[in-house]
């Protein structure tokens, strides 16, 4: 089983290259931003409780957090690997995964990071929108779409998060870039941290971030 954890703060491109690199390894792409935002849309109980703490750009807590993700994990089209987006964000998070990991002979293959300076995050997410459909990332700056405000893999309209507007985007970075760094020195400490600079071009993070994944995952890969 091949787990990859991509690690950067808000707006540091996770979602981008998460859904580049799962294409290009062909294992499934697992963001729990995006599985709380559709339980949030679907009204599930889950849903509900994480938007309380979405809303106010703070961290989901562990419990529910660390439940939903393993729920996830334990679904068919998981079992060749993933590739986590959004998880782990805090130490005890990335032991729960460790610990379950462990129990069927597995373990995170390696961390990379997208290393992108705090102010240039603030610049990206507020100028970032997504598609209501699926969660595809566009930016007014990096990435536009063919057709304004129109999602070029599903033709769904842009919309901003909640979460992206201005006042929440800097409590958001407070709250995580601390619980980030945290989890950076977990995976540092275990040797399987690879930091990558993230503010380059998609395509030129994308090179990077798919080489040396595959250097850590082998000949497999
Ligand atoms: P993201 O789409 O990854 O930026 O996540 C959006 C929001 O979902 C975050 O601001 C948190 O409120 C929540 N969230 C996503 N992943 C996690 C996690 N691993 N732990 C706690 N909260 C999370």
């Amino acid at each position: 089983m091949k787990i990859l954890v991509l690690l950067g703060g808000p707006g540091a491109g996770k979602g981008t290259q998460a859904q580049m690199l799962a294409a290009d390894l062909g294992i499934a792409h697992v963001a729990t931003g995006d599985i709380f935002r559709a339980a949030a849309r679907d009204g599930t109980p889950l849903g509900l409780e994480a938007r309380t703490y979405m809303e106010r750009g703070e961290l989901v807590p562990d419990g529910l957090t660390t439940a939903m993700l393993l729920e996830r994990l334990a679904r068919p089209d998981a079992a060749a690997g993933v590739i986590l987006d959004g998880f782990p964000r805090t130490r005890a998070q990335a032991e729960a995964l460790d610990a379950a990991l462990a129990e069927r002979d597995a373990g995170v293959s390696a961390a990379i990071s997208l290393d992108v300076p705090t102010e240039r995050l603030v610049e990206r997410l507020s100028g970032r929108y997504i598609c209501a459909a699926a969660g595809h990332s566009y930016n007014v700056a990096t990435r536009q779409p063919r057709v304004a405000g129109i999602c070029d893999e599903d033709g769904s309209g842009l919309i901003q998060r909640e979460d992206d507007k201005p006042a929440t985007v800097r409590a958001r970075l407070a709250a995580q870039m601390e619980s980030l760094d945290e989890v950076a020195g977990y995976y540092r400490e275990r040797g399987i941290l690879v930091a990558i600079d993230g503010y380059r071009s998609i395509d030129e993070v994308a090179v990077d971030v798919s080489a040396k994944a595959r250097a850590r995952l082998g000949a497999d890969a």
